[in-house]
Order: C-alpha cells, then sequence, then structure tokens
C-alpha cells in the first residue's frame, strides 16, 4: 500500500538543508516542532517529531519545542504536559526552554500595528457569512469589503479597542490587505486576529484578541530564527501568506528568514488520526482514555508496549515524500517486532489454561529451572522457572487425537516437550459437562531435562507451560483493529465502524518473576506473542497488555 515513491523522495527536505549550508544561507540548522496543545500526541505528529528533531541531530542543529498555544477556548496544561512528556520518552530533546507562541503575544500585536500603519490591514465588521460570500469561490473571485478603505488613523484606533476589549466576540476581526481575486483564498484578506474573551492557560486573561496561525506561525518561526520550518501537505498555499508576512514585516525580511517546506502526513490503516476524532473517541467512551492501548496516540503505544527505538526506526522506514498514501499497519508492527526480537527477555504464560497432572511425578515436590532470557543474548541471563507434578498449559495445545503426523502439541498417547523442562506424554484426561477439556493426566520422562531422550526417540514439538503452585493469576487483554474498515476517518460517523472485538480480555497465568516487570515493558511470551505489564491491577490481578503477535497477522 505504501508508496514506493517515498524512497525515492525521501530527502527533499535533507538535500534543501545541504544547498542552503553549501551556498551559505545558514550557517546552523534550527527546526522547530509546534504542537497545538489541544489533545495528546498520535503516531501521525511522532513523524514530525522524529523529522524535526532527526533533521536537527543530523546537522548538528537545534530544535525547539513551541507549544502553538493560541486558541485558548480548546487547549489546556493537561496537554500541555502530556505533549512534554511524549517528545521526551520519543528520546528527544528540545533546544533551551520550551517555547509558547503566546510569548510572543507582544510581538505579534506590534506586527500587526506595522501591516496596519502601511495601509496592509484594517478592522472589518462583515459577519461569519457575510465573509464567504465576499471571499468567492475557487471559480469566483472575491468582492472588496466595504471596510477595506478605512483610514489608517481609524484603523489603528479601532484595532487598540479591539485589544482594550471594546468590542464583542465577533464583533469585527482585523484581517491583511492582499488580494480578493488572487487564485489562492488564503491570499483574499485573511483574519489575522479575532476576539475571545477566553481565559489562557499562559497568558490568563491580558488579551482578547488571538492571532491566527497563519500570522503568528510565521513570525514565531522568524522570532527564533527557525531556517527549515516543516508542516503538512494542507498548507501549500498558506505557503504564500507565509512568505507574505514576513516579507512585509521590516524586521523579519531578511534573506536568510525561514522558509516552509510541506510534506504528506502520515495516516494509518484502521484508526483515525485528527486530534479532534481521538478526542471523541475518548469523551464518548469507545476507548478507556488518550493512553487506550488501541489508540494510536504516543501515550497509547507506550501503554500498549511500543519502544521509542521502534517508533523512530517505522519513521525512517516510511521516509518523506509529498505523496498522499495511507501506510499499512504492517509497517509499525514489523518495526516493533524487529526492536522487540532484540530486546524483549523471553518468558511463557498461558493465555486459555487447562492443568494438565503428571502422574509419575513425585507429591508435594517442586523443582527449580534455569532458563535463559534470550535464546541469543546470553547476556540477558537467566531466570527461575519451576516444574511440579501440576502445571497449565493452552487449551490450543492439546487435542484428543493428533489431526495428522505433522500435528507437534500435545495429544493422547504422543509425546511432546514442555519448553524449558522435560518430555511428557499424555494418558488421558477429564472433561465438564458440555465437553471441555478440564484435566490432562501425563507422564514426564525424567531423563530428559535439558536432553534428548537416552533411546533416541525423536520429539517433534514443543510447547510452554507455567507450573501451577508458583503461577500468577493473570488477565491478558488481547487487542485486535480498533476500526473495520480501512480508512474510518472518511466516514461521517466514524464510530459506528468500530471493531467491536478490538479488545478480548482472558485469564490465564504468568511466572511468577512477572509480578515484578516495569511497567510496559514488553516480553516475549513465547509461542503467544509480545505482552507488557499494564498499569490496571483490578482487585490486585496482574493485567498484560498484547502488544504485538510474532509473526504479522494483518495480511491474512
Ligand atoms: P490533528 O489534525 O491531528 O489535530 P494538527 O496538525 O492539528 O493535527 P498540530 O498540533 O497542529 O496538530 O501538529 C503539530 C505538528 O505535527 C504540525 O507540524 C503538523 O504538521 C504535524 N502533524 C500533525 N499530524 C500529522 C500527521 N498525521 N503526519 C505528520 N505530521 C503531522
Ligand atoms: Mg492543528
Amino acid at each position: 500500500m505504501t508508496d514506493t515513491s517515498e524512497v525515492v523522495h525521501k530527502n527533499f527536505v535533507r538535500n534543501q538543508i545541504q544547498e542552503d549550508l553549501a551556498n551559505g544561507l545558514h550557517t546552523d540548522i534550527v527546526t522547530r516542532f509546534p504542537p497545538e496543545p489541544n489533545g495528546y500526541l498520535h503516531i501521525g505528529h511522532a513523524k514530525s517529531i522524529c523529522l524535526n528533531f532527526g533533521l536537527a541531530n543530523d546537522f548538528s542543529g537545534k530544535c525547539n519545542l513551541r507549544f502553538d498555544d493560541t486558541n485558548p477556548a480548546k487547549e489546556s496544561i493537561e496537554f500541555v504536559e502530556s505533549i512534554k512528556q511524549d517528545v521526551q520518552w520519543l528520546g528527544f530533546n528540545w533546544d533551551g526552554e520550551i517555547r509558547y507562541s503566546s510569548d510572543y503575544f507582544q510581538i505579534f500585536y506590534e506586527c500587526a500595528l506595522e501591516l496596519i500603519k502601511k495601509g496592509l490591514a484594517y478592522v472589518c465588521y462583515l459577519d461569519a457569512k457575510q465573509t464567504r460570500d465576499y471571499r468567492g469561490t475557487l471559480k469566483e473571485v472575491g468582492k472588496n469589503s466595504p471596510y477595506r478603505d478605512t483610514t489608517i488613523e481609524e484603523n489603528l484606533n479601532l484595532f487598540k479597542e479591539m485589544k482594550a476589549g471594546k468590542f464583542s466576540e465577533g464583533e469585527c476581526v482585523l484581517r491583511a490587505k492582499i488580494d480578493m481575486s488572487s487564485p489562492f483564498i488564503c491570499m483574499r484578506d485573511p483574519a489575522l486576529y479575532r476576539i475571545r474573551f477566553d481565559h489562557h492557560h499562559q497568558t490568563g486573561n491580558n488579551w482578547c484578541i488571538y492571532p491566527m496561525y497563519d500570522f503568528a506561525h510565521c513570525i514565531s518561526d522568524a522570532i527564533e530564527g527557525i531556517t527549515h520550518s516543516l508542516c503538512t501537505l494542507e498548507f501549500q498555499d498558506n505557503r504564500r501568506l507565509y512568505d507574505w508576512f514576513l516579507e512585509h514585516l521590516e524586521r523579519f525580511n531578511q534573506p536568510n528568514r525561514p522558509h516552509q517546506y510541506e510534506f504528506s502526513r502520515l495516516n494509518l490503516e484502521y484508526t483515525v488520526m485528527s486530534k479532534r476524532k481521538l478526542q471523541q473517541l475518548v469523551e464518548d467512551g469507545f476507548v478507556s482514555g488518550w493512553d487506550d492501548p488501541r489508540m494510536p496516540t504516543i501515550s497509547g503505544l507506550r501503554r500498549r508496549g511500543y519502544t521509542p527505538a521502534a517508533i523512530r526506526d517505522f519513521a525512517e522506514r516510511i521516509g518523506i515524500s509529498k505523496v498522499d498514501s495511507m501506510t499499512d499497519m504492517k509497517i509499525l508492527e514489523d518495526a516493533l517486532r524487529d526492536n522487540l526480537n532484540i530486546v524483549a527477555p523471553r518468558t511463557m504464560g498461558v493465555l486459555d489454561p487447562i492443568r494438565v497432572i503428571i502422574e509419575n511425578y513425585p507429591q508435594d515436590s517442586i523443582e527449580t529451572i534455569s532458563a535463559p532470557n534470550h535464546p541469543q543474548n546470553e547476556s540477558m541471563g537467566e531466570r527461575e522457572i519451576f516444574f511440579s507434578r501440576e502445571i497449565f498449559i493452552d487449551r490450543d495445545d492439546f487435542c484428543e487425537v493428533a489431526p495428522n503426523n505433522k500435528y507437534k502439541r500435545l495429544s493422547v498417547g504422543k509425546e511432546v516437550r514442555l519448553r524449558n523442562a522435560y518430555v511428557i506424554k499424555a494418558i488421558t484426561f477429564d472433561t465438564d459437562f458440555d465437553g471441555n477439556i478440564t484435566t490432562v493426566y501425563a507422564e514426564y520422562d525424567k531423563e530428559t531435562l535439558g536432553k534428548n531422550p537416552i533411546d533416541g526417540r525423536k520429539i517433534k514439538g514443543v510447547i510452554h507451560f507455567v507450573e501451577a503452585s508458583q503461577a500468577v493469576q493473570t488477565e491478558f487483554r488481547v487487542y485486535d483493529r480498533l476500526f473495520l474498515t480501512e480508512n474510518p476517518g472518511k466516514h461521517d460517523k466514524f464510530e459506528e465502524l468500530i471493531n467491536p472485538n478490538s479488545l478480548v480480555s482472558t485469564i490465564g497465568f504468568c511466572e511468577r518473576n512477572m509480578i515484578g516487570a516495569e511497567l510496559y515493558k514488553s516480553f516475549q511470551f513465547e509461542r503467544n506473542g509480545y505482552f507488557c505489564r499494564d498499569k490496571d491491577n483490578d482487585e490486585g490481578m496482574l493485567v498484560m497488555n498484547k502488544t504485538v503477535s510474532l509473526r504479522d497477522t494483518w495480511s491474512n
């Protein structure tokens, strides 16, 4: 699904930077990541974070973290804090202090005065509908506002009155005077300031006029000496406005002023990627919160057991381009598997247990066995596991009669090796009233601990197990795609497309050492997939989130 041209275009920003350094336009590279604190960050933001911080690292430059906080109504400190945490967790450090667009409110105001004084901005009283009608369409040029020719003097007074709170919300706006017949609608006298009597999380009630994104963003970039301002493709037309503002503001109109470059946003299959839609999932209770392990948020991925290295590797694999595409979930999960295969310690867990009684094992006896934490990495050490007369195995690993010769699990009369322990043979079993198997009776070969049977019998299969007396009862939460369709975001009622089986939970058993497992650190549960410990601990029960399966299950 992913466009192969991504590979070809991978370096268009990098090329631009190299060119700008080579011809002396810039000596140092400064980028920024500019989130609006109106939600939690998602994997799309991670693409932008890895790009901006990554370029700064590669070119020994700097990257700022700037909160684009010009819309107090939707923003909050909770979001500011979560964003800081997510950026750091991904492994990046911003240059110096955190910045806020709101730090520059006074400068934006002065810039607006400068434009008014140059006859390039005016106060306009058209209401929302009138403004729309005057704006025109892609096919039809716009009409000049009747307020376009107010004198500079009067505009200065009116704007100061706006700032002083003399007008009500929506009564008027400050607009740039550009060109109502421009083929780019964003150039048809865009608004610069609107009135809002909201409390702002940084500036309190100091201001009742707030700048629009296009006006505030380029000026913030210029103040911070950003060299390459990277944003997503939907701002392509707005680049003209970005340039227009900086070219018409005396102090910013320098040859080395910032320039904007656009790349395509990340869209991931089977999920939504806009903060507004994610917020709706949270508020309407479709998920347990912004950090629900099914959410594509960074906090959701962290809780699911993703590692920062896997997410950075994913960003590298998808590269950047100017082609809009849908990215296959497999690419994200492959990056994760490749990382976890190396870093995740091995352990055993039984998700859907049946009891096995080893009839020839001594009563009241338990032995400890040392098992490697990683088959290819001795430095990860060993752990203690247990073996006794009673163990649990997964229901899937037993059947009464082996269906064919290739069957490599346990069946009556057949032998199988228990991972890290002995060879056992099933003798018989019990069922409940519904015919479900409850207990399997087996015998073990006591000469087979870490050895093949002495008589040369070949044991084909290996299954995992957990010793019963030391096992820790555990809730396993197994996740599937959150939505049933590939691109739920394009449907109006996307919430109707939620996968009802996106979370299935079972009660099973873990090895005892999972009691001390670090939150969100993934382990490979042999043969069952990667899992990590969740923060939930209902009535003291251990909860394990399935991070990802051992192999890709999306393509079937
Ligand atoms: P959303 O539409 O999800 O609310 P946004 O663009 O409004 O996202 P911002 O907080 O304004 O969110 O974004 C901060 C930065 O992250 C911007 O530079 C934006 O271009 C980038 N970004 C946001 N979503 C994506 C995405 N899906 N892929 C790549 N970059 C993204
Ligand atoms: Mg936004």
